[in-house]
This record gives C-alpha cells, sequence and structure tokens, in this order.
C-alpha cells in the first residue's frame, strides 16, 4: 500500500460515515498517523499534524460546510501546507545551465533527460553534457536518453577531469547554440570530499543558474539529512524528488523537504522520459487522494497535441469514456493515446479514478496491449464501432483466427473492456458530472484546486476538439 492508499482510506472513512462526532475523530486521526508513520513521515510531524487536525476539527464551521466536509477539508489543507503547498515554488522560467546532483543511483541521468525533453517541449534549444567521468557506462547511458530526446548531447568518454568536460562542452554547445545546458553529474555513495570538490568545482566552472539536487523518494525522511548535508557543502536551490511512483515513503521525502524549506521543483515520477512533472502540491495531493488531477492530464494532452502525431489522438472522447460509451473502436483509440500518456494507470489515476480499480485491471501489462492491439486491428469497422456484446462465438473465432491469437485472448479483451464500462458507470450514469458532485460531497470544491468547475469544461472543450470521427 502507498502513501496514496493510506491517505485515501482515512479521507473514505470520513466521507462513509454518518456523524462527525468526537470518536471518529479520533479514529480518523489514528488512521492518518498510521498512514504518515508507514510512509515514513517524521513521527514529530505527524504529531504536529494529528494535533492540529484535531484543534481545527470542531471549530466553528465555515458557511456552506457540513462538518464532515469541513474535517476533509481540514486534513487536506493541513497534509498539502507540509508538503510545501504555501509556497509557490517559481519554476526558473528562463534557465540558461542547470546543474544535477545527487548520490548514486538518485536518478540523475535519467533526470537530466526527462528535463532537456522538458524543456524542449517549451522551445528551448537543449544542450546536456555527460560530466560524470567516474561511472564507466555513465557516457552511453546518458548518449543514448538524449538520443531519445533528441537533443545536443556533450561527453568525452576518455576524460577524467569532470570540470573539463563541461568547459569544453559549454564551449560546443554554444558553437551549436543551445540556449539551455544541463549538466549530469557523478554520484558517489555518500557525499564525501571527493565529491564535494568535484561538484564545487564544476559549479564553477559552469556558472549553474540552477543547481537542482536530485534524490530518491525512497529514502524517505532521510532526504532531509542529505539535502541539507548537499546544501551546506555545495549549495543548491531546489530538489528534484524522483521514484515517488514506486515508493512507499514518499510522504517522508515530500515531508522533509518542507523541514527544511528546500523547494521541491520537479518529481520523477516513472522511469521513462515523460515521468517527470513540475511538483505542484496542491495537485499531487489531490491525486493521490484520489480527488482527480486533471488539470495535470489537460496540460500532458496539450502538450501532446502540439506535437506532429495529432492524428494519433484524434478520437477520444473523455466525456464518452467517463459515460461509460465504450467501444472496441474508444477503447483503441484509448490505447493509442495512454501509449503517449504513459501507462494507462496513470491515467487513470489522473482522472482520479485508478484507485477504483483492482491491481488486476490496472496491471494491463505493455505485451498485453500489444496482442489487444494484433486483435483490434482484424476488427470490421462495424465491429469496431459497437459495444463489447457484439462479439458472438462465430465473430470471435474469425476475430482469432484473422489476428493469430488464441479464442481465449479475444474474449480476454472483451472481458476486459466490459469490466471498464462497469467501472466508469459506477462512477455514475451521469460521469463527468456525478465526479464532480463526488468533489462537493467530499467537501473539496471549496478549495483552490477545484477541478469541478473550471477543469471539467476544460475536459469537455478538449472532448470537443478531439472527437471521434
Ligand atoms: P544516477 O546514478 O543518479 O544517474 O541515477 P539514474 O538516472 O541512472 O537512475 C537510477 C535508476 O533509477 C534507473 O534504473 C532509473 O530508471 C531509475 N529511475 C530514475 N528516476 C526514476 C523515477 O522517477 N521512477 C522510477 N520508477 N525509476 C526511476
Ligand atoms: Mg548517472
Amino acid at each position: 500500500m502507498g502513501f496514496g492508499d493510506k491517505l485515501r482510506d482515512a479521507v473514505d472513512k470520513v466521507k462513509n460515515s454518518m456523524h462527525v462526532d468526537n470518536n471518529l475523530v479520533k479514529e480518523v486521526i489514528k488512521e492518518i498517523q498510521r498512514a504518515l508513520i508507514s510512509s515514513d513521515v517524521n513521527i514529530k510531524l505527524v504529531l504536529t499534524i494529528s494535533k492540529e487536525i484535531e484543534e481545527k476539527a470542531f471549530e466553528k464551521l465555515p458557511t456552506g460546510l457540513t462538518r464532515k466536509e469541513h474535517l476533509v477539508k481540514t486534513f487536506y489543507d493541513i497534509l498539502l501546507k507540509y508538503i510545501g503547498g504555501e509556497e509557490e515554488n517559481k519554476l526558473p522560467e528562463n534557465p540558461k545551465t542547470i546543474l544535477l546532483c545527487g548520490l548514486f543511483g538518485s536518478g540523475k541521468t535519467t533526470s537530466a533527460s526527462k528535463l532537456a525533453k522538458f524543456y524542449k517541449k517549451r522551445g528551448f534549444k537543449v544542450g546536456v553534457i555527460c560530466a560524470d567521468t567516474y561511472r564507466p557506462a555513465a557516457y552511453d547511458q546518458l548518449k543514448q536518453l538524449c538520443e531519445k530526446v533528441d537533443c545536443l548531447f556533450y561527453g568525452e568518454p576518455d576524460e577524467k577531469i569532470a570540470y573539463k568536460v563541461v568547459e569544453n562542452g559549454l564551449k560546443d554547445l554554444h558553437e551549436k547554440s543551445a540556449n539551455l545546458i544541463i549538466v549530469d553529474s557523478a554520484g558517489r555513495s555518500a557525499l564525501d570530499d571527493e565529491l564535494t570538490k568535484e561538484i564545487k568545482k564544476i559549479y564553477s566552472v559552469f556558472n549553474a543558474d540552477y543547481s537542482f539536487l536530485v534524490i530518491s523518494a525512497d529514502i524517505g525522511q532521510a532526504v532531509k539529512d542529505q539535502a541539507e548535508a548537499f546544501n551546506k557543502s555545495i549549495g543548491v536551490n531546489g530538489v528534484i524528488i524522483t521514484k515517488l511512483d514506486g515508493s512507499a515513503k514518499g510522504g517522508g521525502a515530500l515531508t522533509a523537504c518542507y523541514i527544511i524549506k528546500s523547494p521541491i521543483y520537479f518529481i520523477g515520477v516513472g522511469e521513462k522520459i515523460d515521468d517527470l512533472e513540475e511538483f505542484n502540491a496542491d495537485r499531487y495531493l489531490s491525486r493521490i487522494m484520489g480527488y482527480g488531477d486533471l488539470s495535470s492530464l489537460l496540460e500532458k494532452v496539450k502538450e501532446i497535441s502540439n506535437e506532429e502525431n495529432l492524428k494519433e489522438l484524434e478520437g477520444i472522447d473523455p466525456t464518452q469514456l467517463m459515460k461509460g460509451n465504450i467501444t472496441f473502436a474508444v477503447f483503441k483509440k484509448q490505447l493509442d493515446f495512454t501509449n503517449k500518456l504513459g501507462p494507462f494507470s496513470k491515467v487513470l489515476g489522473f482522472l482520479g479514478v485508478g484507485n477504483k480499480l483492482d491491481d488486476g485491471q490496472k496491471k494491463i501489462g505493455e505485451t498485453k496491449i500489444k496482442k489487444f492491439r494484433v486483435i483490434l486491428s482484424s476488427l470490421t469497422k462495424k465491429e469496431l464501432n459497437n459495444e463489447p456484446g457484439f462479439l458472438n462465438r462465430s465473430r470471435i473465432k474469425r476475430i482469432s483466427n484473422g489476428s493469430g491469437t488464441k479464442y481465449e485472448e479475444v474474449k480476454e479483451l472483451i472481458s476486459y473492456i466490459k469490466k471498464m464500462r462497469k467501472m466508469f458507470k459506477r462512477m455514475g450514469s451521469n460521469g463527468i458530472n456525478n465526479m464532480a458532485r463526488q468533489l462537493k460531497t467530499s467537501g473539496l470544491d471549496n478549495m483552490s484546486m477545484d477541478p469541478s468547475n473550471m477543469d471539467m469544461s476544460k475536459l469537455k472543450d478538449l472532448s470537443k476538439k478531439i472527437k471521434f470521427k
């Protein structure tokens, strides 16, 4: 169970309760404590948070809120504060140089390429320098990633002195008219003298606008010590927390940054090049608590729509999807769509429904997706535009023969789509409006994120723009 699941359980408890009384508040606080402790949040902070919730739970009700709504909102607000929601970390608008540092395996090299992609999409001509002269494979790893991103790359596989590579790289990349240069540095297993010296030297040669410390979420609250150590010896502007996707200790990592006032600028949420998000505490928390995060989904959709392959996206109609009107064709379009956005479970997470699926439903693996695609390519137009029940035995036989797949595999696709339809329908006959209603009853519509108005309409607009032909 990750950080998000635990928080969601506590919120659900409030939502499903009849009355909010002393006992319920105590029970919820206990759950919150358990959730926070098991995601490695500092114990003192856990106590502070629970005390604040307790104090606020029974204060005078703001107009228009029920006691229950007030309790959920309090919970949300307080957590938000402690993962850095009070200050907005203004993302560097026009960075010219970014230095990444951190220990071994923290995700620097991966983040360097993710950042390159992030800024490339925003119109920068990005160049990346491999200043990891310590690990022999570092050069190839980064070079390959940069090829994927299709950005400039500079490295010297045989040079052992990191700052020299940076010096030469700056010259080379400027000549190639790069306007943003990212340096990926070498890590060590600890911040020792050698690493400090090396990074300081790189920093002075490079003159970084921003130096980001890259830390993996799986060290939990130990993020605090690491960030403090780096900050003291070399000075960092902010933090990139990686591996938030897989870590049960995410809560510890995030709150640790709050404690030492280290702004989190980006979070890594997967291994792929696109799995980098600008960190926004509000958005992040609303998502992991299961309220959906349409704004970041829409942002991503917008980015993708800007790319050349808009064609592939034509046809996805989120409103239809949310109503459970899923034909084979809609499903097929969705497979193409999710391919661009990342794993299916993540897309559902953005929509706030990921937690409503069981693991089996979520884990529609890459190989299965490939198989589904092959099957779908054997469907006639009429079949594509029909509901899953339309495929009878003889049709299934023909399709499995035609696509070279097994009868059971076609059945599996059918049952998968059926499950999806049910799942979306369960959210209400009214799909999106129902989701908005759910937000209202949860009390979260009173908050700044309020996806129930703005984002829903944006979502509808979007669905008009990329309509099914
Ligand atoms: P470095 O030693 O700091 O350069 O770390 P790397 O960039 O080589 O990353 C180490 C490992 O962590 C690699 O296997 C990456 O794929 C993985 N990794 C990095 N960032 C993330 C992330 O955000 N999520 C997940 N799941 N894995 C990540
Ligand atoms: Mg590396």
